[in-house]
């Protein structure tokens, strides 16, 4: 058994018996792991206030390779995300990208890139107004890029012509788009030009300059059809995400 730290994102939370939790987290160094937080829900619990899902903290915890649940030792809070708490638009958008990650990486690998990034678009959830889908778009792209399925985003890929503001014909189980000509006949998911330069933004842009982004309706439902396409074609088990259901319900 290792007495290991870290500091970890809480994915999701799961009562076990009485009082405790048992945690789903994205660790810096560990990559996804479980971990049981006895007595947590008690009323003199020491994690008091830390194990809300979304909240970034520091953690110790004791690891047995063998064993699926890992016990959490101590734990303290880094980022509580307090604003996005108090918002419930903010807090749905930040449980649909934890989501995805729940669903898409599967093992134990330690990526320290994936937990900085999730870390990031929830600080940047929690600090920013504006257009807040478009830190989900952020969060979805790099995400598709950092596991290794970033489609061809610029050029056709039957002709190779750049795809500028004729917009093309998104096939997801191709990893890109065809040109208006080629779409025509190979058919796809139509992608407007303009849809399409706020791909290439989001690819290029800061988290802060993402929320400035003021799309219209037209665009927006292409978005979030051509990441839905994209995630249930390449993730095993895919489905819509829940938060993200809930989030479209809302106004
Ligand atoms: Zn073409």
């Amino acid at each position: 058994m290792a007495i290991l730290k870290t500091e970890a994102v809480i994915l999701k939370t799961y009562k076990l018996r009485e009082t405790s939790l048992i945690l789903s987290v994205y660790t810096k160094d560990f990559g996804k792991i479980k971990l049981v937080a006895k007595g947590a829900r008690g009323p003199k619990s020491k994690f008091k206030g830390c194990l809300e899902p979304l909240t970034h903290i520091g953690i110790v915890f004791y690891e047995k390779k063998t064993r699926e649940l890992q016990l959490l030792s101590q734990a303290h809070l880094i980022n509580p995300h307090v604003k996005m708490v108090g918002s419930l638009k903010k807090t749905i958008l930040g449980l649909a990208a934890a989501e995805l990650l729940d669903k898409a990486v599967a093992g134990e690998e330690s990526f320290e890139k994936l937990f900085v990034l999730l870390a990031n678009v929830l600080k940047a959830l929690n600090e920013n107004g504006g257009f807040l889908e478009a830190i989900l778009w952020f969060f979805e792209t790099q995400f598709i890029d950092l596991m290794g399925y970033k489609p061809t985003w610029n050029d056709c890929l039957s002709c190779g012509q750049s795809l500028g503001i004729d917009g093309g014909y998104f096939q997801a189980q191709n990893g890109g788009l065809l040109c208006s000509q080629c779409g025509a006949a190979g058919g796809g998911l139509v992608i407007h030009g303009e849809t399409l330069e706020i791909l290439y933004f989001l690819q290029r842009a800061s988290l802060s300059e993402a929320v400035q982004l003021n799309p219209d309706q037209q665009q927006i439902a292409e978005i979030r059809k051509m990441f839905d396409l994209y995630f249930r074609t390449h993730i095993e088990h895919m489905r819509q995400l829940n938060s993200l259901e809930i989030y479209y319900k809302m106004k």
